[in-house]
């Protein structure tokens, strides 16, 4: 088992992964920028080492610099988190290269799927169904037009190396195709440093449900269920839940399967996420995120079992310590990701933090590094918190979560507590009947 881990991370990520390692009895050393000296991981932390100034270019994207900060502290694993190096593949492998241990999937792992053209075409190959489009990147805008027309309108054009729900662009007819494809291409130049774009078809009313697996290299898989991240605002997640109240056992057990066999064939290992649209009964992959990811909680609460643990142990070289059929549902659990934004003008707030109390009682968590006094950086992400509640059916889960939203005080910012407080109260968000466009369709008929 490692002796010290070092967390290339900040915010409530960072907190969890040490949290994680303190339970397991491993010292931490938190890296940090010197804009989050104050943070409270940090002080929790064994070891803290300041590797640069704000900007994240500069500090937790800062290869050398995080090198550096491992090699003084002695450190021999070094956890990613997610967003910033997460999914570096040369990350990966310049850690292990220095005789480190990167708690995360293979390089390999890494670089397939982070080019979402060759990850199509990889699980595509392992038996996974994924969303109709071009067969790899498209560049001759006669050649992608005529794709596109076969295919029929709308499409969607995306990047190979998009990711945040940015690099993407949608055309409704012909006439707009080609312009569209220009703009794509070179936004994802300047986004990303990659100019392949692909194609597919854009579905008009699906979910996003995605599976979550954990392997331990030697070819076995399980899968622990999927989590809905339907509810979304330009592409990105604003509050999951598992199970999907779209999906009955069967259809949960079935895409499991799939899942499970395609990646014990390449051997996966540690965690990941594979990203499917659910539209009529059935399911398109969109991409694989190999890495922790922020709703994981969700996860946690319905199997109860600690994934940044199981994920350490493997990185460690454990086996998994269950099988497929050790595996348990329990109840439903919802998470709300807390932003410091205005809850409708979603303008960034960061700033000090006034008083600051945070829910609890049973079935209740929140993963969050905030404190009465806290300066908020305006450098960074605006997630500030995550409240995840569980409940022994999706009614006490909702019932719980409308008690927790209330308790929760943040003040001297703005924060999206009475957005989702809002959104738990709407018809359709209770009854289950939502898709990835609701949200944006609901805030439009607010205005
Ligand atoms: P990213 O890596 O940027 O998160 P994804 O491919 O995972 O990109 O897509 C993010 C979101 O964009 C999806 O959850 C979905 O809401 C929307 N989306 C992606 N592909 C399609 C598609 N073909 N049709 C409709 N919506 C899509």
């Amino acid at each position: 088992m490692f002796e010290k881990v070092l967390i290339a991370n900040r915010g409530e990520i960072a907190l969890r992964l040490h949290r994680a390692c303190r339970e397991m009895g491993i010292r931490t050393v938190a890296v940090h920028s010197t804009a989050d000296t104050d943070a409270m991981h940090v002080r929790l932390a064994d070891e803290a080492v300041c590797i640069g100034p704000p900007a994240a270019m500069d500090s937790y994207l800062n290869i050398p610099s995080i090198l550096a900060a491992a090699e003084i502290t002695g450190s021999d694993g070094i956890h990613p988190g997610y967003g910033f190096l997460s999914e570096n593949a040369e990350f990966a492998h310049i850690v292990e290269e220095h005789g480190y241990t990167f708690i995360g999937p293979s390089e390999q792992h890494i670089r397939i799927m982070g080019d979402k053209i060759q990850a199509k075409q990889t699980v595509r190959e392992l038996g996974i169904p994924v969303v109709p489009g071009s067969e790899g990147a498209v560049s001759d805008p006669e050649e992608a037009k005529a794709l596109a027309e076969d295919m029929g309108y709308p499409v969607l054009i995306k990047a190979a190396s998009g990711g945040g729900g940015r690099g993407m662009k949608l055309v409704r007819q012909a006439d707009e195709f080609a312009a569209a494809l220009e703009a794509a291409r070179t936004e994802s130049k300047a986004a990303f440093n990659d100019d392949a774009v692909y194609l597919e078809k854009y579905l008009e009313r699906p979910r996003h449900i995605e599976v979550q697996v954990i392997g331990d290299g030697t070819g076995k898989v399980v899968h622990l269920g999927e989590r809905d991240c339907s509810l979304q605002r330009r592409n990105q997640k604003v509050l999951e839940e598992a199970p999907s109240p779209a999906l009955n056992d069967a259809a949960r057990k079935a895409i499991g399967q799939t899942v499970v066999e395609a990646l014990s064939k390449i051997k996966y290992t540690s965690l990941g996420t594979v990203e499917f649209l659910y539209e009529d009964g059935e399911f398109y992959f969109i991409e694989m995120n190999t890495r922790l990811q922020v709703e994981h909680p969700v996860t946690e609460a319905i199997t109860g079992i600690d994934l940044v643990r199981e994920q350490i142990r493997i990185a460690a070289g454990a086996p998994l310590s269950f099988d497929q059929d050790d595996i348990r549902f329990s109840g439903h659990a919802i998470e709300c990701r807390i932003n410091a934004e205005h809850p409708r003008t979603f303008v960034p707030s960061p700033g000090l933090v006034g008083d600051f109390h945070a829910p609890g009682g049973l079935g209740v968590r929140v993963d969050s590094g905030l404190y009465a006094g806290y300066r908020i950086p305006p450098y960074y992400d605006s997630l500030i918190a995550k409240l995840v509640v569980h409940g022994s059916t999706r009614n006490d889960c909702l019932m719980r979560l409308n008690r927790a939203l209330g308790e929760f005080v943040i003040d001297g910012i703005e924060v999206n507590i009475p957005l989702h407080a809002d959104l738990i109260q709407q018809q359709n968000f209770i009854d289950g009947d939502y898709h990835i466009h609701w949200l944006e369709e609901f805030l439009e008929q607010q205005e």
